[in-house]
């Protein structure tokens, strides 16, 4: 790949505009940015805070309202208010399927592996659409503020996150309006906010500590070169600051005997009850008792009792801190820094365990909630070239990957990653017996392939026969560090190979990297929504096919009305498939897939329960 400069890297299409660094969190988002004194701030647009609860209303008249003012819904209309999203960002009904019931509103269970959908009314959002909104908000909050158009960020994501939730953070930064010019973890940029991986010539092992509203995560990173790398990972998703708001509530509960099964039926109370105990929470950084009241019922606890209660949970943490070094192969003396990052880590018994596990002070300098963003917004500043204390390394200008059903465009190697580079992804095929299959590679940050460039196309020959959906197709994209792109493929069960080498940055040059950029910004939303209806349209396609090769075989396990019934659904679904409106089409989806759900029960058919899986490939 040709040496591109970093500020072409970017794709600096307008060179003074701000590029902002988002922490897009599971209870609070925020948004902060490079001061022209060069120092990293927060964005606190006008009176409405820094924090913004990541929690989305649908109002009945279709006006959709974004954090504080989104949150009063939670108790007064919980089935049309979205909160806690980014735990479905990029994740298969199959994943999340054992704890839906944590979540009020409707996620859609089509019983796959295809991407979750929540249903409010009548309408069906992604994950992607929904964390869309919420950073629409954030640029929206952050261009009244700074007086400018945003339109550049860097987002952070869970060091543990996935390649498909990495890309449909991406993919909501797209919808939001926001060229992504890079996702980083928030461990990584926890360590930059506190100056920690700047000096390109430091090697140091960090320890990142984050405790939020609902997750815990610790991450290990060895610093070098200025290159972060993650060692480990551990952490529990269902741990946090409101785990200890439970503990108190639960407290009070028993201490003014208060009926569980009636306090069932009180959505107020509960609610109040946990806000009361967020603030008692919060008081014990300034007080050591707190005394208040809820019409008769007394809310008193002291802050050793509260440390009492949270004691087990915190421990949790620890033990995780101790798997991840052992993960790591580290022990507590190999670890240089230990640096705080989360709201709940204001907690002083929170402090105090991970300090001692240590055994040496944490950095809490700088304010936990605000750590990430802080951190995103200097990595934006580094990427955008201005800062030269800082090694720059070679980057892909433009995305590489693969042409999926429908047309679309697969990103394996996100444009801005350092060669070089290596990733892939598992595809399988869409059709019954189908041998062959047709490997397209494109280059660009267009949704749909038309409008990228064409580098290779090849042909998997010799899968063996099998049902639709059952091959297992790993598709390899290694770059190296001289630009050399070679697409690996790979059928898992019978073996077959093939393997081409292609020279991305052959018959490419500055200015037709700058417009390519410019085109995925100008045309990013009709993207977005191309790609959502093409998916939709091949999700049905599919379906149907499944459900017509089910009847096919299995007609006769099926009664003369649920023949007739299955059918009435699948025309209502071609009838939307026409219409070319994406939410008709998921309804329809979602009616046949309720309908002959149990079928696939019944006649134990295993074809069309695992039915679309993964994405397909003509
Ligand atoms: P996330 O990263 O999951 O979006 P945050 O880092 O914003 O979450 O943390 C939110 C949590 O921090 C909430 O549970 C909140 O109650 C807690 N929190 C905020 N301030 C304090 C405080 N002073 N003491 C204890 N917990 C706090
Ligand atoms: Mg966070």
């Amino acid at each position: 790949m040709a040496k591109v400069s970093i500020n072409l890297a970017t794709g600096s299409i307008q060179k003074e505009d701000i590029i902002v660094g988002i922490d897009l969190g599971t209870t609070n988002s925020l948004v902060a940015f490079i001061d022209p004194d060069k120092n990293p701030k927060v964005i606190n647009d006008t009176g409405k805070g820094v924090l913004v609860p990541s929690i989305v209303h649908f109002g009945s008249t279709g006006e959709i309202k974004v954090g504080n003012e989104a949150k009063d819904f939670l108790i007064t209309d919980p089935q049309n208010t979205v909160f806690s999203v980014k735990r479905l960002l990029g994740r298969s009904y199959a994943d999340v399927k054992n704890y839906q019931n944590f979540f009020s509103y409707k996620i859609i269970d089509d019983d796959s592996e295809s991407l979750v959908k929540i249903k409010v009314g009548d309408k069906f959002y992604t994950p992607i659409e929904l964390s869309g909104l919420i950073l629409k908000e954030l640029k929206e909050r952050a261009e009244h503020a700074l007086k400018t158009p945003v339109n550049r960020a860097v987002i952070t994501v869970p060091a543990y996150f996935n390649d498909s939730q990495r890309q449909a953070t991406r993919d909501a930064g797209k919808l939001a309006g926001l060229d992504v010019l890079r996702i980083v973890n928030e461990p990584t940029a926890a360590s930059l906010a506190y100056g920690i991986g700047l000096n390109p010539e430091e090697t140091k092992t960090v320890a990142v500590y984050d405790l939020g509203g609902g997750t815990f995560d610790v991450s290990i990173l060895q610093i070098q070169n200025g290159i972060f790398e993650v060692l480990s990972t551990n952490g529990d998703t269902f741990l946090g600051g409101d785990d200890f708001d439970r503990a108190i509530a639960d407290y009070w509960i028993e201490k003014n005997n208060i009926d569980k099964t009636e306090l069932a039926q009180n959505r107020e109370l509960t609610q109040q009850l946990r806000l009361k105990a967020e603030e008692a929470k919060k008081s014990f950084a300034h007080q050591s008792i707190f005394n208040q009241q809820i019409g008769e019922i007394w809310c008193t606890i002291d802050r050793n009792t509260f440390e009492d209660l949270i004691l087990p949970k915190v421990q949790q943490t620890i033990d995780s801190c101790q798997n991840a070094l052992k993960d790591a192969k580290l022990t507590i003396d190999q670890i240089d820094e230990v640096i705080m990052v989360g709201g709940s880590t204001r907690t002083a018994l929170v402090k105090k365990m991970v300090s001692e596990f240590f055994g040496r002070p944490v950095h809490d300098a700088v304010n936990p909630d605000e750590v990430v963003a802080l951190g995103a917004a200097i990595q934006a500043d580094v990427l955008a070239g201005n800062r030269s204390d800082i090694l720059l390394l070679d980057v892909t200008p433009l995305s590489l990957g693969i042409e999926t059903m429908g047309g679309l465009m697969d990103t394996i190697i996100p444009r801005n990653s350092k060669i070089p580079t290596k990733a892939g992804r598992q595809y399988t095929t869409s059709k019954d017996g189908q041998v062959n299959m047709k490997i397209a590679v494109y280059q660009g940050e267009r949704d749909l392939i038309s409008e990228n460039r064409k580098l290779a196309e090849f042909e998997l020959k010799g899968i063996p026969s099998m049902p639709a959906g059952f091959p297992k197709v790993d598709i390899n994209f290694i770059l190296n560090a001289d630009g050399i792109l070679k697409i690996q493929a790979i059928e898992l069960r019978s073996g077959v190979k093939q393997e081409v080498e292609v020279k991305p940055a052959y018959g490419i040059n500055d200015d037709l990297v700058e417009q390519m950029l410019m085109d995925s910004i100008t045309h990013a939303k009709d993207d977005v929504s191309a790609r959502m209806l093409i998916e939709a349209k091949t999700e049905a396609e599919q379906i149907i096919y499944q459900v017509e090769r089910f009847m096919e075989k299995n007609g006769t396990l099926l009664n003369a009305e649920e023949i007739s019934e299955t059918n009435i659904h699948v025309e209502a679904l071609k009838v939307a498939l026409s219409t070319g409106d994406k939410d008709l089409i998921h309804n329809k989806i979602d009616n046949l897939n309720n309908y002959t759900r149990p079928f696939a029960e019944r006649v134990m058919d295993v074809a069309i329960a695992t039915a679309m899986k993964g994405k397909s490939i003509e």
